[in-house]
C-alpha cells in the first residue's frame, strides 16, 4: 500500500516507517518538524538504503495535504503528528486543541476530499486518566486529566463520527501505553528538546553523564517497591503494531480501537536496574517528592490487540534499555 504519514520524522512515526518499508509498503512523510529535526530523514536514508519521499509542511494545511494524498496515490494514512507533552498541554491548552484536533480536523477533510478511506491513529493511554481498574482493556471509561488527553479523546470521537457516517471509512485507533527505547541500528530514537519529561529518555541522558542524577517522584506509593509503575513498550513493538493494523483495516468494521501495550508494569527502580545492567553506567538517583498529576500503577489489557490483530510485543525490558543506550551514546560522541 502507499502510506502517508504524518509527523513521519518524530519518534514513533521514524521507527513506523523502518517496519512499514520492511512489510513491503511505500511511504511518504509530511512533517512541519514543529519537534523533530531533518536529519531524522539522512538517518532513515542510512538504514533504509534509499531516499524517503518525505513533504515539509503542517497538516493544517488542508490544500496541502490533498496534494500529497493525490500525488503519491496514498491508500492509508497513519497520523502521529501532533503535541505530546502533558505539562505544556495545560500551560498552553489552545495551542494544544489547535494543533491536535484542528489538525486532525484538517486532515480528514483532505482525507475525505480525496477519496482516501483508510487511517490508524496514535491515541494514547492518557485517555483512560486515572486507572479505575488493572489491567486496563478498551471497555475502560474515558476521562483523561488534562488537555493534551482531552485532544486526543476528541479525536478519537471525531473519527468515531465520520466513520459511523461514512461506512467505507476504515478507521484503526490505537492506544499506546509507554514507548520507550530506539531502532536497534542507534541512529533513530527519542530525543527530546530540552528538559526530558519522561523517564526514559531522563534516564538515558544520566547514564551518558549529560545529567547529574535522576529524581525519582515518590517511593511511597501503592505499588511493590513504592515506586510508580508503568508498561513500557519497545517502539519497534508499536511500529510492528503500526504493520498489523495496516493489515487488518480491510476488515474493521468502521472504527475500532485497540491497546497497544505489553500487559506488564514496571516500576521505576526496576528499570533504573536494567539500564544500569544494559549501559554499564551508573544511575545516580534521588527520590524526590511525587509529581502533581502522577497515578501510582497504569498497564495494558493488551489481549484484543494480540487476538484480532495477531500482534504481541516481543522485545524485553533488557532490550528496550540496550538500544536506549546504542541511541544515547551515538548522541554523545
Ligand atoms: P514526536 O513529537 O516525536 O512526533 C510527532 C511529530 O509530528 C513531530 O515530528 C512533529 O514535528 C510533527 N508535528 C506536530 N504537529 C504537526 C503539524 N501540525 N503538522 C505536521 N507535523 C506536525 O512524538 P511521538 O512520540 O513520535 O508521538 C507520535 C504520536 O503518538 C503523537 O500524536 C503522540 O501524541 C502519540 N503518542 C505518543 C506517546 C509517547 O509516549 N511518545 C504515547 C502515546 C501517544
Ligand atoms: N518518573 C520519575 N522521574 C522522572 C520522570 C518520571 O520518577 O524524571 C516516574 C514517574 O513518576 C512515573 C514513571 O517514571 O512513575 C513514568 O513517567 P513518564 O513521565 O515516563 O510516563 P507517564 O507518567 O506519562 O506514564
Amino acid at each position: 500500500m502507499n502510506i502517508l504519514l504524518t509527523g513521519g520524522t518524530g519518534y514513533i512515526g521514524s521507527h513506523a516507517a523502518i517496519a512499514l518499508k520492511e512489510a513491503g509498503h511505500n511511504i511518504v512523510i509530511q512533517d512541519n518538524f514543529s519537534n523533530s529535526s531533518p536529519l531524522v530523514l539522512n538517518r532513515l536514508a542510512l538504514i533504509l538504503g534509499e531516499e524517503v519521499p518525505f513533504i515539509e509542511g503542517d497538516i493544517r494545511n488542508t490544500n496541502l495535504v490533498k496534494a500529497i494524498l493525490q500525488e503519491f496515490s496514498v491508500d492509508a494514512v497513519m497520523h502521529f503528528a501532533g503535541l505530546k507533552s502533558v505539562g505544556e498541554s495545560v500551560l498552553e491548552p489552545l495551542k494544544y486543541y489547535e494543533n491536535n484536533v484542528l489538525g486532525s480536523l484538517s486532515l480528514l477533510r483532505a482525507m475525505k476530499e480525496s477519496n482516501v478511506k483508510k487511517i490508524v491513529f496514535s491515541s494514547s493511554a492518557t485517555v483512560y486518566g486515572i486507572p479505575r481498574y488493572l489491567p486496563i482493556n478498551e471497555a475502560h471509561p474515558l476521562k483523561p486529566v488534562n488537555p493534551y488527553g482531552r485532544t486526543k479523546l476528541q479525536v478519537e470521537q471525531i473519527l468515531e463520527d465520520e466513520a459511523e457516517c461514512d461506512a467505507l471509512l476504515k478507521v484503526v485507533n490505537l492506544r499506546y501505553f509507554n514507548p520507550v527505547g530506539a531502532h536497534k541500528s542507534g541512529l533513530i530514537g527519542e530525543e527530546p528538546r530540552g528538559m526530558p519529561n519522561n523517564l526514559m529518555p531522563f534516564i538515558a541522558r544520566v547514564a551518558g553523564g549529560k545529567l547529574k542524577e535522576l529524581h525519582i517522584y515518590g517511593d511511597d506509593y501503592d505499588t511493590f517497591d513504592g515506586t510508580g509503575v508503568r508498561d513500557y513498550i519497545h517502539v519497534m513493538d508499536l511500529a510492528e503494531g503500526h504493520v498489523a493494523a495496516l493489515n487488518y483495516l480491510p476488515h474493521s468494521s468502521g472504527f475500532e480501537t485497540f491497546n497497544l501495550g505489553t500487559g506488564d508494569g514496571c516500576s521505576v527502580l526496576q528499570m533504573i536496574e536494567v539500564y544500569r545492567k544494559a549501559s554499564g553506567r551508573e544511575i545516580p538517583f534521588r527520590i524526590v517528592g511525587r509529581r502533581q498529576g502522577d497515578i501510582s500503577s497504569c498497564y495494558a489489557a493488551p489481549n484484543k490487540a494480540n487476538q484480532i490483530l495477531l500482534w504481541s510485543a516481543k522485545l524485553s525490558l533488557f532490550e528496550m534499555c540496550m538500544s536506549s543506550w546504542s541511541f544515547q551514546e551515538q548522541l554523545v560522541n
